[in-house]
C-alpha cells in the first residue's frame, strides 16, 4: 500500500493549471523526488500533500486516511523548506523541542528526544545557540531535526539544499541520504536540480506543466527518457532527429547504433558515451574545449550537429582541430510525443 497517494489531483490558480491531473503513490521507506523546471507544479504538489493547499479535484491519501480536507497540523507530516523557517527567538534546543512540547510530553522525555535528534543530525553541543548564530547548513539540520521530532509518516522537503553553498550542499546531500536510510522514513523531495534528484532518489517523477511526464528510477529516467523533454532536462546530451528502422538508427544513411523502437524520433547522444577515435563514424571539428577538472568537455561540430564529448583529463585536441568520433553501440531512442 502507498504511504502517500495522489489520485487525479488538480489545482488551478486563475488560468494556470499548476497541478493538472497528477496521480502517484509513494512506497514505504521510499525517497521520492518531484523534479522539473521552475513553474512545473512540483511545489504546489508538495503543498497539497502538506495541506497548505486543497485540491480543486482529486484525492490525497496518507496511509489509510484521506487528508485533502485536513489542515496541515492534523496531517502526519514533517516539512523542511528552502529558507529554513526556524523560530528566530528560540534556541536550537527550543526549536527541536517545540513539536514535542506541543504534544505535552514530560520535560525529561523532551530532553532525551531532542538530545537523540541533535546527535542524529550532528549538532550535539549547539543546543543553546540561536538560529542567527548558525551557518545555513546547520540551520537546515535543525529544521530537519524539528521535522523528525514529530515522528511523521512522511517527510516533505522543498528544495532544502538550494540556498546552500555547493560544498555544504553536497555534504548535506550525503547526510540526508544516510539519515533517510537509517530512519527508513518515506520522503517526498522537491528539486529542480537533476543531479541532486539522481543522487538521492529511489524514484523520480519528472514534471512538466502540471503533469508527470515520466515516473521511474534514476537509471530509467537517465537511460530511457520517455520524451524529448525528459531527455533534455535530465543529464547532458544532444538529441539527433532521425528514424529507427530494423533496430538501427538512420539519419539519411544507417548509423552504427542499435536502438529500440520504430519510426521517427531522436537518438540521444550523451557526452560520456562518445569517444575520440581515428576510425570513428563521424568526422567533425572541435568548436570549444572546456577544462572541468575531472574531465574535459569538447563541443564538436559534425554533420551539422554540435555534439558534446567528455574526455578523461589529459591531452585533448584544441579548437579548430579535425577529429573523428565513435558512437556508442546502442543508445536511447526517444519518440516525439503529441504534447512535446
Ligand atoms: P519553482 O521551482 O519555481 O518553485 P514549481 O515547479 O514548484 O516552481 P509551482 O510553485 O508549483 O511550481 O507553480 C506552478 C504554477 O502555478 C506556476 O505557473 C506558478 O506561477 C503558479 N502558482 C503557484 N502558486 C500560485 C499562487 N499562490 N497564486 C497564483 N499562481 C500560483
Amino acid at each position: 500500500m502507498a504511504v502517500v497517494e495522489l489520485r487525479e489531483v488538480h489545482k488551478r490558480y486563475g488560468k494556470t493549471a499548476a497541478v493538472d491531473g497528477v496521480s502517484l503513490g509513494l512506497r514505504e521507506g521510499e525517497f521520492f523526488t518531484l523534479l522539473g523546471p521552475s513553474g512545473c507544479g512540483k511545489t504546489t504538489t508538495l503543498r497539497l500533500v502538506a495541506g497548505f493547499e486543497a485540491p480543486d479535484r482529486g484525492e490525497v491519501w496518507i496511509g489509510k486516511e484521506r487528508v485533502d480536507r485536513l489542515p496541515p497540523e492534523r496531517r502526519p507530516i514533517g516539512m523542511v523548506f528552502q529558507n529554513y523557517a526556524l523560530f528566530p527567538n528560540m534556541t536550537v534546543f527550543g526549536n527541536v523541542a517545540f513539536p514535542l512540547r506541543l504534544k505535552r510530553l514530560p520535560e525529561g522525555e523532551v530532553r532525551r528526544k531532542v538530545g537523540a535528534l541533535l546527535e542524529m543530525v550532528h549538532l550535539s553541543g549547539l543546543e543553546d545557540r540561536y538560529p542567527k548564530e548558525l551557518s545555513g547548513g546547520q540551520q537546515q539540520r535543525v529544521a530537519l531535526a524539528r521535522a523528525l521530532a514529530r515522528e511523521p509518516k512522511v517527510l516533505l522537503l522543498d528544495e532544502p539544499l538550494s540556498a546552500l553553498d555547493a560544498k555544504i550542499r553536497e555534504e548535506l546531500r550525503g547526510e540526508l541520504k544516510r539519515l533517510q536510510r537509517e530512519v527508513g522514513l518515506t520522503t517526498l523531495y522537491v528539486t529542480h536540480d537533476q543531479e541532486e534528484a539522481l543522487a538521492l532518489s529511489d524514484r523520480i517523477a519528472v514534471m512538466r506543466e502540471g503533469k508527470v511526464e515520466q515516473l521511474g528510477t534514476p537509471k530509467e529516467v537517465y537511460e530511457a527518457p520517455a520524451t524529448p523533454f525528459v531527455a533534455r532536462f535530465v543529464g547532458a546530451g544532444v538529441l539527433v532527429a532521425g528514424e529507427a528502422r530494423e533496430g538501427r538508427f538512420h539519419r539519411g544513411r544507417p548509423w552504427p547504433v542499435r536502438v529500440a523502437g520504430e519510426g521517427k524520433g531522436y537518438l540521444l547522444l550523451r557526452p560520456e558515451r562518445l569517444r575520440l577515435d581515428p576510425e570513428g563514424f563521424l568526422e567533425g571539428e572541435v568548436r570549444l574545449s572546456t577544462y572541468l577538472g575531472s574531465l574535459v568537455r569538447l563541443e564538436v561540430e559534425a554533420e551539422g550537429l554540435l555534439l558534446k564529448v567528455d574526455l578523461s583529463p589529459g591531452p585533448a585536441p584544441g579548437v579548430g582541430e579535425r577529429v573523428r568520433l565513435s558512437l556508442p553501440e546502442e543508445a536511447p531512442f526517444v519518440k516525439e510525443v503529441a504534447n512535446s
